[in-house]
């Protein structure tokens, strides 16, 4: 039978191969991670747990799941393996968003405190937003940045002893310097808090060695598999070995149904690559690369929130420039290059226009770009801001 969507699928496969990818959050899968999630695996229902699950969950729901069993207990290994810790791993909520919301049940109450970083320095949606589960279901109090864009630790500690938060959250979307786990795991002890680290973004630069790792300092840590990691769309949670039936619990029965095992494949294949000596290289260039795009940006005097950064995305502050993060948005899309508009630091429009462009460099390593591509494409959206600059001038 002829389908329309397989024509809506060919078209965007053409326009993933013609635009230049800079959206910080995206990546391309290999093959093997397409197969997987393209697989069987669809077709079989498995709520529950591998029978002989260490939190002592009792087994599935329904018959026939043998072969889902040892693919969960793999892919659980697997991940084990990719951040060589003994943590628990729960390998079934299906995104991040779900393994946040997970995570927050799992210890704690409607209406419990959970302090966080705040959204337009570069929090996530699910870190408390008034319109998100996050926000509605618990008390949210935030900390912020300094002048310079950095993490304010000092903030981060004042108001963990004011607020006496159930859960201090360190994790965020749009931050481009190493965030100093301990420093966090010190707030939260002193304020009888639970720590948990969203790596969503950096989890990948956690795998490689490129950003240090909250493991040994978190009790819980959730990410997604598709940033960074490279994997399909998805998400992980791991906790402390005593946490692991409440965050079991949590998963399922708490928030979801039937694990997406055709997914779950996915993401074992994931981890068998985030192990390999090749992502270890592939993140060191991701990291390489971004820095020789934020410095030629500086050095064409654009202003980079925190003045550079550490990791594999970097905000261009565009106020000086008179344009909206929007627009240069919008007109990127007209050349082909895709990203996403951002606040930045004590933003003053609206997060629909923003004063900033968020640059990430994940995707396009992975398509083979070197640092001299990344200049190249740099000096290209430097031509098109001044187009649009002189443009409002005539
Ligand atoms: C992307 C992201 C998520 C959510 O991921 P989804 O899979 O889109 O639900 C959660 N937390 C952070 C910090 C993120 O950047």
């Amino acid at each position: 039978m002829k389908s329309r969507v397989f024509e809506i699928i060919a078209a965007e496969q053409a326009r993933q191969n013609s635009t230049v990818e800079l959206i910080a959050s995206e990546n391309f899968v290999s093959e093997n991670v397409m197969k997987a999630v393209g697989s069987c695996l669809t077709n079989k229902y498995s709520e529950g747990y591998p029978a002989q699950r260490p939190s002592g969950n009792r087994g599935r729901f329904y018959g026939g799941c043998q072969y889902v069993d040892e693919l969960e207990e793999y892919c659980c290994h697997q991940w084990q393996a990719v951040f060589q810790t003994d943590y628990h791993v729960n390998v079934q909520p299906h995104s991040g968003s779900s393994a946040n919301l997970a995570a927050y049940m799992s210890v704690l109450k409607p209406g419990d405190t959970i302090l966080a970083m705040s959204l337009n320095n570069g929090g996530h949606l699910t870190h408390g937003s008034p319109v998100n589960f996050s926000g509605k279901l618990f008390h949210m109090e935030f900390y912020g940045v300094d002048e310079n864009g950095f993490i304010d630790y000092e903030d981060v500690r004042r108001k963990a002893r004011e607020c006496r938060p159930q859960l201090i959250l360190a994790g965020a979307s749009a931050y481009s310097r190493t965030i100093d786990f301990p420093a966090f795991a010190d707030a939260a002890r002193e304020a009888g808090a639970y720590f948990m680290v969203d790596m969503a973004h950096i989890a990948g630069l956690v795998a490689a060695g490129d950003h240090p790792s909250p493991f040994g300092l978190a009790d819980i840590i959730t990410t997604t598999t598709h940033k960074t990691l490279r994997g399909t769309r998805s998400g992980l949670i791991f906790c402390r070995p005593e946490l692991a039936k409440r965050v079991d619990s949590a998963v399922f029965p708490g928030c979801q149904g039937g694990a997406l095992q055709h997914v779950i494949a996915g993401k074992a294949v994931t981890a068998e690559e985030a192990s390999t000596e090749e992502f270890r290289e592939y993140i060191h260039a991701v990291v390489r690369n971004c820095k020789a795009m934020c410095d030629e940006f500086i050095s064409m005097g654009y202003k980079v929130v925190t003045g550079g950064t550490d990791n594999h995305l970097f905000l261009l502050d565009l106020t000086d420039t008179g344009l909206t993060g929007k627009a240069v948005q919008d007109e990127l899309d007209r050349h082909g290059i895709t990203l996403n508009k951002n606040c930045v630091p004590n933003e003053s429009r609206s997060p629909q226009q923003t004063s900033g462009v968020r640059i990430g460099t994940a995707a396009m390593t992975t398509k083979g770009y070197t640092e001299q591509d990344f200049i190249a494409v740099a000096r290209q959206i430097d031509r098109i801001i001044r187009d649009m600059q002189d443009m409002r001038k005539e």
